[in-house]
């Protein structure tokens, strides 16, 4: 829409309404059922799938950037699920938006009426590459995708984070182990996301799986933080619900669409179990690629 300020002075344009094809954050999501969505591309069942950029794929790799525990409460209104309470932990102690306060672990939630049913999720965003670590572009721009650990989901994702957290190599910052630890150590390795299998009680549902790809360069790590640092806005406008909880409803929509309901699943206790710890690949590099390439 055009402002011109010679005829009415005034050209007010509402806010665009963005399509989540069009968004900044990409949701990787696997395919509940067959289905040819908006551009013709028949969704298949079990595939992975990036909204608004590729469709029907085995895996999907990453560099993770951002990496965001909430708490979310649903509750069903008229046969739809709705966001009754969200938390964006960003406050001590954390506190929902419905001004009550989130105690920290599930068995006092669940023993707080206010918080009852309020579920954890941890949200993994990153720069979508190839699985040499090259960043693949879109034109100059990289494309940030995330994956969402809820419901069934959670269980593989904090696993994958308690693996993140072992990683054993030489600090970038030796002189700040809590950046290290906060910050750094989910840039270390390339994230492949696959389709796996659990069963539940309502049958077997399909989950996320991580694992290592090859280990990011030392010399990209300080231009994958600058990235980190210079998208939180964008991070905070697509995850931060609090601020608009009406969008917590659209993007819940959405997700019962595209992969189907995952909700009303167990997340794990708060004693979980040793995961294996899995043994990253030590080989590789971004295959030379400059990160410098990316522009910001
Ligand atoms: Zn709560």
């Amino acid at each position: 829409m055009e402002n011109n300020n010679d005829d009415y002075g005034y050209g007010y344009a509402p806010p665009e309404e963005k399509s989540p094809e069009e968004e900044f954050f990409h949701s990787v999501y696997i395919g509940g059922v067959e289905r040819k969505n908006h551009i013709g591309v028949v969704e298949q069942a079990g595939k992975l799938h990036i909204r608004g950029v590729k469709y029907n794929l085995d895996e999907v790799c990453f560099i993770i950037t951002h990496v965001k525990p909430v708490l979310v409460r649903k509750t069903k209104v008229n046969g739809k699920i709705k966001t009754a309470c969200f938390s964006y932990q960003n406050t001590k102690p954390w506190k929902g938006s419905t001004g009550n306060i989130c105690p920290s672990n599930r068995n006092d939630r669940d023993a707080t009426p206010a918080c009852n049913g309020c579920r954890a999720e941890v949200i993994l965003a990153g720069l979508l590459c190839e699985k040499s670590g090259k960043p693949i572009l879109n034109g100059k721009q990289p494309i940030f995708v995330f994956v969402r650990g809820r419901g069934v989901k959670s269980m593989n994702t904090y696993k994958y984070l308690d693996e993140i957290a072992k990683v054993d190599l030489p600090p970038i910052f030796p002189e700040n182990p809590s950046l290290e630890k906060r910050i750094v150590k989910n840039k270390r390795y390339v994230t492949i996301v696959k389709k796996g299998t659990v069963g539940t009680d309502f049958g077997i549902k399909n989950v996320f799986e991580f694992s290592f790809g090859p280990k990011i360069d030392n010399k990209f790590i300080q231009k994958i933080l600058k990235i980190q640092k210079e998208t939180i806005p964008q991070f905070n406008e697509k995850f931060d619900w609090s601020v608009n909880i009406q969008q917590a409803v659209q993007e819940d929509h959405e997700q019962q669409e595209s992969s189907g309901s995952d909700y009303a699943q167990s997340e794990p206790q708060t004693n979980q179990e040793e995961s294996k710890h899995q043994e990253p690949q030590t080989e590789g590099n971004p295959s030379g690629f400059d990160f410098d390439d990316i522009p910001f």
